[in-house]
């Protein structure tokens, strides 16, 4: 029988074991579901495609990888703003991270690109968009393309990007590298969609679990009898100073609520894309530290935000889809303890979001208002919250035992009401990504 052989190119010493590295690097005595089975697979050069819900320590399966194999990871990230908080923690991590994008001068540009030829780094991050204008300067020196919130490849998860599809075409270009493509959120068919425009070879697929029973799930009908600001005022002082994240539709309803949550003393932050960058940083910040309890938010504010005691998440309107408020969800209670989620809903949310869709074309539209009204659906249901979202994603979770309204958990007048939320710390597979102390 052959001796394994290391697999990956010029590590001129003996490889350390991923378990040390993980030590040494994240502080972490043992790794999270999932991810040492994903490390071994890239290790070995397969291509993998990893569904991990938010929180469960998905950078680790490609940054760690880099330590271990002495290469450079090209890793591919929507966000600009995401991308340098990626590279921000993992440099105060000790890796060597940096990032390439349009922002940057000629001449600082070709120095990072240097460096990635020099061996200078272990991870380079760049936008799906800004991927074609690099390949040529870094082939031969990339051990692994990660993508990173690879559910944006897909036509059918919510926030398609065709650049993405050109990862395939460049993965040729820069010598067979093999990829790994990483999301928080992928139904069975956003995950072979993400296999199929990759064209992933033979990939290893790790799907993680969804069932989160710390996560208070409820929702409640808003009607003309409730003004939904008021119940919004209501939940954050329900959760007396604790952090929490309120989602709207729009940008306007964002900034009009965190408006009346600060006319009534509360210390509130809008966040939306419409907003100055740097302001968008300072709210982040200051919800990072405490400083601020509230941010009131669109769909912008979320990816990229490593917070683990986010006690509530509050929809003040119906998000688009299962996918998005499962996402947008999962932002709480990343320290494993009780948070609320509380859902509001109407007729009306939906017909403000089908508005928004007149403008898309044919299937498209048919899924985009599909999704809608699923999530409608879910909201209206009367069977137990966490097992209708888990079996979205394929899972079977059985039955929830109390963390939700219809089994008998925190209702939505409860979460309203001044009371003290229960802290109690519950064991669930996937833990926050930073250790807490
Ligand atoms: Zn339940």
């Amino acid at each position: 029988m052959a001796t394994p052989t290391a697999s990956l190119p010029v590590a001129s010493t003996p490889q350390p074991e991923p378990e040390a590295v993980l030590r040494a690097v994240w502080g972490h005595a043992s790794f999270r579901p999932g991810q040492r089975e994903v490390v071994g697979e890239v290790l070995s050069r397969r291509d993998c495609l990893a569904v991990m819900p938010t929180g469960a320590g998905k950078s680790v399966t490609f940054q760690l990888p880099a330590r271990v194999a002495a290469m450079c990871v090209l890793v591919i990230s929507p966000l600009l703003a995401l991308m340098r908080d990626q590279v921000a923690g993992a440099s105060a991590r000790g890796l060597r991270a940096t990032w390439v994008d349009s922002t940057l001068s000629r001449s600082e540009r070709d120095t990072r690109l240097e460096g990635v030829r020099g061996g200078a780094w272990e991870l380079v991050y760049v936008s799906p968009e800004g991927l074609p204008g690099v390949v040529g300067d870094v082939r031969g020196h990339i051990g692994l393309i990660a993508v990173d919130e690879a559910h944006c490849i897909s036509e059918w998860g919510h926030d398609f990007r065709p650049a993405y599809r050109e990862i395939g075409r460049a993965r040729e270009l820069l010598g067979d590298v093999p990829i790994l493509a990483v999301t928080a959120t992928a139904t069975a068919r956003v995950a072979a969609d993400i296999v199929r425009s990759l064209a992933l070879k033979d990939p290893y697929v790790w799907r993680g679990s969804f069932f989160r029973p710390n996560l208070c799930l409820a929702a409640r009908a808003k009607d003309r009898l409730t003004d939904a600001r008021r119940t919004v005022l209501q939940a954050v002082d329900a959760h007396d100073g604790a952090s929490g994240i309120v989602y709207c539709l729009s940008r306007r309803d964002a900034g009009a609520l965190a408006t009346y949550l600060r006319a009534h003393g509360r210390t509130a932050a809008p966040y939306h894309a419409g907003m100055d960058p740097g302001v968008r940083e300072q709210v982040q910040a200051a919800f990072s530290s405490g400083e601020v309890a509230t941010v009131v938010a669109t769909v912008a504010f979320g990816m990229g935000i490593d917070k683990a005691d986010v006690r509530y998440v509050v929809h003040a309107d119906l998000p688009g889809s299962v996918e998005a408020y499962a996402q947008e969800i999962g932002r709480a209670g990343r320290d494993g303890r009780s948070s609320d989620c509380l859902l509001l809903y109407s007729w009306s949310d939906v017909r403000r979001r089908l508005a928004m869709t007149s403008g898309l074309a044919g299937e498209r539209r048919v899924d985009v208002r599909g999704r809608l009204l699923d999530l409608y659906r879910f909201a209206r249901g009367e069977t137990c919250r966490h097992r209708c979202l888990c079996a979205h994603f394929g899972e079977d979770s059985g039955p929830c035992r109390g963390a939700c309204d219809a089994c008998g958990g925190r209702s939505a007048e409860q979460m309203l009401a001044s009371q003290e939320l229960p802290l109690r710390l519950i064991e669930w597979d996937d833990r926050p990504e930073r250790s807490i102390s």
